[in-house]
């Protein structure tokens, strides 16, 4: 294992030396609340930062994408015929994402890259960003990554970990790509392995220890689908949701999408945007029928893609990393830790099916 020690004053040079072969992102202030954005030449990362209000998802998986383009134009040979649009992948670097974005972004690779289908929008972004994160030191309150198979100092989806430890940061390298950024910075020696991992560690359980918030999900796998499905507390849960769609909006692990062509005159677009499971229109079928049409049904689902659907298929844990995002700004407080909680402990003799 090799870890590396940057004087914090050498950082700015050898971001600015990154800078020269990859294209940097990082977490800007804007107004009260981050975002991971461009960095401009010269700016540095702004680690003063919780987390940001959205994910850095949009890194990879953009609100709105455009995928393709035509004409309509009839006297043109190419009219009516799709386009791919060009897009540069050359290589970039997130520097400061917490651990639970990065593994996140595993998440959601199951989705977008499967034996079957490779989607290429999200595949050629991702695999053109070396991961740089970020440690926790001091996790949100509603943080509760510790239970949805993640931690401040987890290491899963990233190149490198940085650990802030006051005048320096630890830089721990986990992949051959990490460690070809350290190269190209030019920072700092290899520290001794022992001391700092001695020091990294106890900064980890530190950080572990104040994540006091929990989600058990031990019996979900036991419980039947059915039985959730037709769970009588759905529509109590769902009395107070409004159908924002925030909750999924933030989210690092939510990736539904709509795909609508936008026309301007002759010329056409086809974008993909994301879309939100609490959205009514998102199920709404040309023929008019919308299996959701209900607002406790769009719950439901998502609570069941979630914690239910995704576990079951794909047996590496539920679909979310307990970043606390959907808990911190639902309007109405609706928390995916109590929902688990109804869930994990359904008893279907306790609670008949309706
Ligand atoms: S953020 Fe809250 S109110 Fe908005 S859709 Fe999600 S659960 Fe409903
Ligand atoms: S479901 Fe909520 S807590 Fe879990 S990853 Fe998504 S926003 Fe974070």
């Amino acid at each position: 294992m090799k870890i590396i020690k940057i004087d914090k004053e050498k950082w700015a040079d050898g971001l600015g030396n990154v800078a020269e072969s990859y294209r940097l992102f990082g977490p800007k202030k804007e107004n009260t609340f981050f975002s991971f954005k461009a960095l401009e030449k010269g700016e540095l990362p702004d680690f003063s930062f919780s987390n940001t209000r959205l994910s850095p998802k949009s890194l990879v998986y953009p609100q709105s994408e455009a995928m393709f383009e035509y004409t309509l134009d009839e006297t043109r040979d190419d009219h009516h015929l799709m386009k791919a649009i060009d897009k540069a992948y050359s290589p970039r670097a997130v520097i400061g994402i917490r651990p639970c974005d990065a593994k996140a972004f595993l998440l959601v690779k199951k989705n977008f890259d499967t034996l079957d289908y490779k989607d290429p929008y999200w595949i050629k972004p991702y695999e053109a960003t070396t991961w740089v994160g970020l440690a926790c030191n001091t996790p949100c309150s509603t943080c509760f990554c510790t239970s949805a198979g993640c931690g401040p100092f987890h290491e899963e989806g990233l190149d490198l970990l940085l650990v802030d430890d006051g005048g320096h940061f630890f830089a721990k390298v986990v992949t051959a790509r990490g460690e070809k950024l350290i190269h190209v910075a030019g920072w700092g020696t290899e520290a001794d392995a022992d001391s700092a991992m001695k020091r990294i560690q106890a900064l980890k359980k530190k950080a572990e220890a104040k994540t006091t918030a929990t989600i058990c999900t031990d019996k979900l796998k036991d419980v039947s689908i059915t039985a959730l499905f037709y769970a009588r507390f759905w529509e109590k849960i769902s009395f107070s949701c409004i159908n924002c769609g925030t909750c999924s909006y933030v989210c690092p692990t939510c990736w539904c999408f709509d795909i609508q062509d936008e026309v301007y005159g002759d010329s056409g677009v086809r974008m993909r945007n994301w879309d939100s499971c609490m959205y009514p229109l998102f199920t709404l079928h040309g023929s008019g029928h919308n299996p959701r049409e209900e607002k406790h049904q769009r719950v439901r689902q998502r609570f069941m893609h979630k914690l239910k659907y995704y576990p079951d298929k794909y047996k590496n844990g539920i679909q979310c990393v307990g970043c606390g995002r959907c808990i911190r700004l639902c309007p109405v407080n609706i928390d995916i830790r109590r929902i688990c909680e109804l869930m994990n402990s359904y008893d279907p003799e306790a609670c008949p099916v309706k």
